[in-house]
């Protein structure tokens, strides 16, 4: 097994809605906004703790694009060496995209033909209850008050 590459730079470039990795092998990735939120490997958007994602689901590569506060930027944080942290416009800050995950997350059409090839093509259902679940999503359940 190959380690997974390094980005030597990573650009976001608001206007464009894009943020840019060049990887030490030379790779780009070019991200829509809007994929990065889809593709939030947070336990809250994944649904459930259990499904905290190492690898990105491969529906996200079929949703369509979304432009609203949920897929604008506000920051974005280096967590330690191995990841960034990004947060959003709508408050959201839970994911912390690290290497190996932003790399499998590449859309270029290399990578998107290794994905295909090793059959990660959602079907139609899978991609329709995706849509859904993401325009509807589960309210909070947690509330948590402290009168001191
Ligand atoms: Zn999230
Ligand atoms: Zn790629």
């Amino acid at each position: 097994m190959t380690t997974m590459p390094k980005p030597t730079s990573i650009t976001a470039d608001r206007k464009k809605a894009e943020l840019t990795i060049v990887w030490e092998d030379g790779h780009e990735s070019v991200y829509s906004f809007s994929l990065l939120r889809h593709a939030c490997p947070c336990a809250e958007c994944a649904g459930g703790h259990e499904n905290m994602r190492r690898d990105p689901d491969p529906v996200v590569f079929y949703l369509p694009t979304e432009d609203s506060p949920r897929t604008h930027i506000k920051a974005i944080d280096p967590v330690g060496n191995y990841g960034i942290n990004i947060i959003w416009e709508d408050g959201h800050h839970y994911g912390i995209y690290n290497w190996g995950y932003l790399r499998k997350l590449c859309p270029c059409e290399v990578c998107q033909r290794e994905r295909e090839a090793k059959g990660l093509v959602p079907d139609e259902e899978t991609i329709a209850r995706e849509i859904e679940r993401r325009m509807n999503p589960p309210k909070p359940q947690l509330k948590m008050e402290f009168k001191l």
